[in-house]
């Protein structure tokens, strides 16, 4: 049996990370792991609980209140990973643009960062797994034997996320996404705590004009080369 590797996908937002990360993971029969998830379960958390204000959250608020967040991945009749916030299934919820706006800044505090990068190091224990952020390759598993930085321009990005938005009903400008897509690459990179960048040993891959099947053979590709050395 060939050996298990972890794969680790960083990026700018909507870069097409997961749908990188989860063909990968289907292909490979590995897990995948969403973490911009576990770090919207949180934003929403906060936003029901009041402890985020015009944008703001309450950091000492929230910190105390970290004991009473439990994040799982339940799979759904499809067999597609699900993100459940207390035992309730937030998956579309956590997608809405109110939780966009919010969640740069609840991902830029440090205790927040440390609780869930201690439960994504423990998911990848046992290796399988394909990781889709933006600190994977750098803090969480920075041994991973895969890392790709993923990028695509801005426009591209914008397009994307707008469809996406659009094909869930989600009543948004191209505007307002493009604006909370700049806002959170700015904050993500310039955040103190694991801010994004691109581990020295990851390859990058630019979509921007790929289709998504040379996307998945090249990265696909990238890793049985990986699995096989
Ligand atoms: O991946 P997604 O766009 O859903 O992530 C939402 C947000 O969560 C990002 O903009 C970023 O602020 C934060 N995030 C992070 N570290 C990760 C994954 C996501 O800070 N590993």
């Amino acid at each position: 049996m060939s050996r298990k590797i972890n794969i680790a996908i960083d990026g700018y937002s909507s870069c097409g990370k997961s749908t990188l990360a989860k063909q990968m993971a289907r292909e490979l029969n590995y897990i995948y792991v969403d973490t911009g998830a576990m770090y919207r379960a949180v934003t929403l958390f906060a936003v029901d609980s009041g402890i985020i204000e015009d944008g703001v959250p309450d950091v000492p608020k929230l910190k105390s209140r970290l004991k009473d967040i439990e994040i799982t991945f339940v799979n759904n009749s499809k067999n597609k990973p699900e993100v459940h916030l207390n035992g309730e299934n937030v998956e579309s919820r956590i997608r809405q643009m109110s939780i966009s706006n919010n969640v740069s800044a609840v991902a830029a505090i440090k205790e927040v960062r440390k609780l869930l990068v201690a439960q994504q190091q423990k998911m990848g224990e046992k290796k399988g797994v394909v990781m889709d952020g933006r600190d994977i390759g750098t803090v969480v598993f920075p041994d991973a034997e895969l890392k790709i930085f993923m990028t695509a321009s801005h426009e591209v990005r914008t397009e994307r996320r707008y469809q996406e938005l659009m094909d869930k009903g989600d009543q948004v400008t191209k505007v307002e996404v493009s604006e909370n897509l700049k806002k959170r690459d700015h904050i993500d990179t310039t955040r103190k705590e694991d801010p994004l960048r691109q581990a020295d040993d990851a390859v990058v891959l630019d979509n921007s004009k790929l289709s998504k099947e040379k996307q998945l053979a090249l990265a696909l590709e990238w890793a049985s080369n990986r699995i096989n050395e």
